[in-house]
């Protein structure tokens, strides 16, 4: 046993080889060595178990092949690129947004240097965070003062602490709404420390309602915008404007969280009536909240807008501080916002409107091209079909994005087996599988992806 003891190489020895050299040019000293170290180690305990001697000990082109992939693996990250071929343009799980290149750009700016973050240049003192976003947020909404934090379910929380803890929210049956990520209206009420008091039925709630359901202890009306489901048929809701009659006789603040929250108009691209913030706020709202990542196509963030002394009562609030965003959302908030602003299209550059409203017929020839590309690999079965996309993240639920997408059968490989090899590629894809056939939705692609995404098919599906 000792003898075979002796056989194993020594650590340094094997350092000190070409071999080595070039891998830690890749990785580091610290890395390589830990890794030869490791698989010296694993051999030790094999030998002193009485075990043969690892293969991979005994050839040097083995052992170091076998280390050069233990570092790939480690250097491998969880978090990474996907090609999203699902057709769901704000697609949650898949990190909803990408942003646009000013986004990115300011983003990039603020990350490599000090800034003004919370400084004042005209007093030299402290300035505030809250400052940078609020004038353009105003002017796009209309609203008379507004925060940011760090997404739309924080921002509800923030409100509803600051201005109902303790006392009751008036809110409609028909607009308890459960979001993705065990997000319930009803318990983030509880969790601001305010009481529900629900009104109403499932599919009809009146104005009546809320009125006879305020008392001594009612903090606020909540309305709730049903982001991701629509009661449809046998329904009413009472109009924003009768609400906001409703609550200023009784002097007090009516609340909506918007969810999505658009800022422009998106009916001229086919898409139907999502409340646009500017006329939420007009129609009496006296506060809104909005994602900074769905819609509106920016950072994750939290959009808080509205009347000046409530704002100012939300941002005193110590919930404010706990759920503020940080410094390079809050760069590619400004950055995204700013493309709002005349005389830039926001549709052309924000990258989730762009993709939403992109024309049908650019659409095919993307999945047409795909489709040729594929035409080499063998035994793999490609047709453009037209598809249904989605807006997703929990807006326009009801509407489908005419799309097309390239339906994918194998003669080897099942549906299943297609989609987790692709989940396997290097570059992740992700699609869909309907009626026994693979789909890759081409809304949610970019002509700039479709090399990659090619490549990726060629390697993944190849038999
Ligand atoms: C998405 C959504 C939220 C939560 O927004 P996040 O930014 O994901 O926290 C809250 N309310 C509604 C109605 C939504 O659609």
């Amino acid at each position: 046993m000792n003898s075979s003891l002796r056989q194993l190489p020594k650590v340094q020895t094997l350092m000190d080889s070409a071999d080595a050299a070039r891998l830690i040019d890749v990785f580091g000293r610290a890395d390589v060595t830990e890794a030869v170290r490791g698989k010296i180690e694993h051999a030790r305990n094999k030998l002193l178990a009485d075990a043969p001697m690892p293969e991979a000990i005994l050839s040097e082109r083995l052992f170091w092949t076998d280390i050069s992939e233990t570092l790939d693996q480690l250097r491998e990250q969880s978090l990474k690129r996907v090609i999203n071929a699902t057709g769901i343009v704000i697609h949650t799980n898949l990190g909803r947004a990408p942003l646009a290149q000013e986004a990115i750009a300011a983003m990039s700016g603020i990350a490599k240097t000090y800034s003004t973050l919370e400084f004042d240049l005209d007093s030299g003192k402290r300035g505030s965070r809250h400052s940078h976003a609020e004038a353009i947020i105003c002017e796009l909404t209309g609203a008379e003062a507004a925060l940011v934090v760090n997404n739309c379910a924080g921002a509800i929380l923030t409100v509803l602490s600051a201005l109902a803890n303790g006392r009751e929210v008036v809110a409609s049956r028909g607009e308890l709404v459960e979001i993705g990520g065990s997000f319930r209206m009803p318990d983030v009420i509880v969790q601001s420390g305010a009481t529900l008091k629900e009104i109403g039925t499932t599919n009809k709630t009146h104005p009546e309602d809320y009125a006879d359901a305020i008392s001594e202890s009612t903090a606020l009306l909540l309305k709730s915008h049903t982001s991701n489901y629509a009661v449809v048929g046998f329904s009413t809701s009472p109009t924003r404007e009768s609400l906001s009659e409703i609550a200023k006789t009784h002097s007090l603040p009516l609340i909506e969280d918007l969810g999505s929250g658009v800022l422009v108009d998106l009916t001229p691209h086919g898409l139907p009536n999502e409340p646009v913030v500017k006329d939420v706020i007009a129609a009496g709202v006296n506060v809104v909240t909005f994602s900074g990542d769905k819609l509106l196509g920016g950072p994750q963030a939290g959009i808080i807008a509205g009347r000046k002394d409530l704002i100012d009562r939300i941002k005193r609030h110590p919930m404010a501080r706990a759920v503020r965003l940080d410094k390079l959302s809050l760069a590619a908030l400004i950055a995204t916002l700013e493309l709002y602003r005349a005389p830039n299209d926001p549709i052309a550059r924000i990258p989730v409107l762009r993709k939403i409203s992109e024309p049908i017929d650019l659409i095919r020839a993307r999945a047409e091209r795909l489709a040729e590309r594929c035409g080499s690999i063998i035994d793999l079965n490609a047709v453009v079909v037209p598809s249904k996309a989605r807006a997703g993240g929990g807006s326009l639920p009801l509407q489908d994005l005419p799309s097309f997408a390239l339906s994918l059968t194998h003669k080897n490989m099942s549906p299943d087996q297609m989609a987790e090899r692709l989940r396997g590629a290097k570059i992740p894809v992700i699609g869909r599988i309907s009626k026994d056939k693979l789909l890759l939705d081409l809304r949610t692609v970019g002509d700039e992806e479709l090399t990659d995404l090619s490549s990726m098919l060629v390697t993944a599906l190849s038999s």
